[in-house]
């Protein structure tokens, strides 16, 4: 990974409540050399393994997954926050500090077997990532890793994912 890549990362104090340092990745994405290099870094956590489907986590994990999903030649998935998906649905919740949230999967988007790719821009407390993966696992999926530009590794939340495979390019 280059240098440029984990320095394009900024971060933004208090946003967006106060307290937390927010990862703002909207500088890679404005670069199309370090974004072409988030995408190659991204694709290559399959380690070769055929990708039939990459599942993107709403919103900034769309971007990520579906251009790593055109690379890799596989179809692109939404997991989407409740009431955003217009088909039939199963949802999951997780708890936040205050409240939950819930997120939905159409439940035609995969079939038994087939190869998947989870990717989101971060990985926080995992929780996102743990209910869609429960998601995933409803409809029979084959969760070959999960991959993120950007893990708070103080934070644990691979431990919530720990059957899984977790790759991230950049930790802090
Ligand atoms: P988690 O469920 O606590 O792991 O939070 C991960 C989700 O929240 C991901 O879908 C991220 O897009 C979003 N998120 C949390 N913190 C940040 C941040 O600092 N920058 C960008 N996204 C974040």
């Amino acid at each position: 990974m280059s240098a440029a890549l984990r320095s394009a990362i900024r971060d933004v104090v208090d946003f967006p409540k106060p307290g937390i340092i927010f990862k703002d990745i909207t500088p890679v994405l404005a670069d199309g050399k370090l974004f072409h290099e988030a995408i190659s870094l991204l694709c290559d956590t399959t380690g070769g393994v055929r990708i039939d489907k990459v599942v993107g986590i709403d919103a900034r994990g769309f971007i990520f997954a579906a251009a790593v999903a055109d690379r890799l030649g596989a179809g692109f998935i939404p997991v989407r926050k409740k009431g955003k998906l217009p088909w039939k649905t199963h949802e999951a919740s997780y708890s936040l500090e205050y409240g939950e949230n819930v997120v939905e999967l159409h439940q035609d988007a995969i079939r038994p077997g087939e190869t998947i790719l989870m990717v989101d821009d971060l990985l926080a407390t995992g929780g996102t990532a743990a209910a869609a993966v429960e998601l995933l696992e409803t409809l029979g999926a084959d969760l070959v890793g999960i991959s993120v530009l950007i893990e708070l590794g103080f934070l644990n939340g691979r431990e919530k994912l720990a059957r899984h495979t977790v790759n991230s390019i950049i930790t802090y």
